[in-house]
């Protein structure tokens, strides 16, 4: 059974109202190539997110959180499931539509080296999006790529120098300044900063939040570590295995997680004071993430949960809200 948020809180200020995603890649084999199985990458997702909000969206590799982002923007064509953008089903749009779409909902990827394609100029790069839409004639078009470059706190004077003449955190503007050329109204941001040194992450995420003020824009920000999205989300939701775990408001969920598996990504970041991190307990999980193309039973989480179980074990707990706003998939929540 998928998961269900209950989204009666779902309000006219919600932007995104995602239920029941699947995303289950076919696994081929044989000397016919059929399908022997399937990897559920995404396995019945819900979530929201309401205008001019930001929702982190966090685990570690491989649970299906850049997956779910991507099939948020139909990227990746979803199996099952709703995703309603202002109250539009994207699932169901021909292909034609989704183009036109993609103006209010816009990406801004992970590797700023791979995702900029060297052989154009900065100025090429962030016009692209404006020369599809028909944004302009060249001239207007220009002067919005500059602008577009001074808003993203770059020299607008760069904009004839190629994208490997830039550093990583250079780069990283440039791909923020073409997300943001058609004043899209969702920006997924699929781990925006992880490939940067830590000196220029604060500096791209001090800029993301800059512009989220400036222009009221609503992101869905993948993180693998907790740690990233705490100071730049108002909520967040965290995956395990193709599901999401536990949701709330981001101090909710820092002060009291109710899913071990949040307890226990909590526990590994280290806290600044060394009193209180000598006192700390870490919660070590043991085994490895098992594999989506065979999930466990009930819990998917069960094989590595200290809290297990007869019940976990038969029984996929659904996410219900435990506390006022505070949602966890558990049968033994707190
Ligand atoms: Fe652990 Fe059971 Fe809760 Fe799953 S449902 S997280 S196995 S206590």
């Amino acid at each position: 059974m998928a998961q269900e948020v209950e989204t009666a809180k779902t309000t006219s200020t919600t932007l995104l109202d995602v239920k029941g995603l699947k995303v289950h890649f076919p696994i081929r084999g044989g000397l016919l190539g059929r399908t022997v199985g399937n990897i559920k990458a995404v396995d019945g997702v819900d979530l929201f997110i309401r205008r001019g909000e930001t929702l982190g969206l966090v685990g570690e590799s491989g649970c299906g959180k850049s997956t779910t982002g991507r099939a948020i923007l139909q990227l990746i064509k979803p199996t099952a499931g709703s995703v309603k953008l202002e109250g539009v089903e994207l699932t169901r749009l021909p292909s034609s539509e989704i183009r036109k779409k993609r103006a209010e909902m816009q990406m801004v990827f992970q590797d700023p080296y791979g995702s900029l394609d060297p052989r154009y100029t900065v100025g090429q790069i962030v016009s692209e999006p404006l020369e599809n839409f028909n944004r302009g004639n060249s001239k207007e078009i220009r002067e919005q790529v500059e602008h577009l470059l001074e808003t993203v706190g770059l020299n607008p004077y760069y904009v004839n120098r190629f994208s490997h003449e830039f550093s990583g955190g250079q780069r990283q503007r440039i791909g923020i300044a073409r997300a943001l050329a058609l004043h899209p109204s969702l920006v997924v941001a699929d781990e925006p900063v992880s490939a940067l040194d830590v000196s220029i992450q604060a500096q791209v995420l001090n800029l993301l939040q800059d512009l989220q003020g400036k222009f009221g824009l609503t992101y869905l920000f993948v993180a693998h570590n907790l740690s990233v999205v705490k100071h730049i989300s108002n909520r967040v939701a965290v995956m395990y295995l193709g599901r999401v775990v536990e949701l709330a408001n981001s101090e909710a969920l820092y002060q009291t997680p109710l899913h071990p598996y949040t307890q226990a990504l909590l526990s590994a970041i280290p806290v600044p004071d060394p009193d209180i991190e000598a006192k700390r307990k870490r919660i070590i999980l043991e085994g490895d993430v098992p594999s989506p193309a065979n999930p466990p039973s009930g819990c998917n989480f069960h094989p590595r949960c200290w809290k297990a179980q007869a019940i976990c074990r038969e029984v996929i707990p659904p996410l219900e809200e435990k506390q006022s706003n505070h949602y966890a998939a558990c049968h033994f929540p707190g």
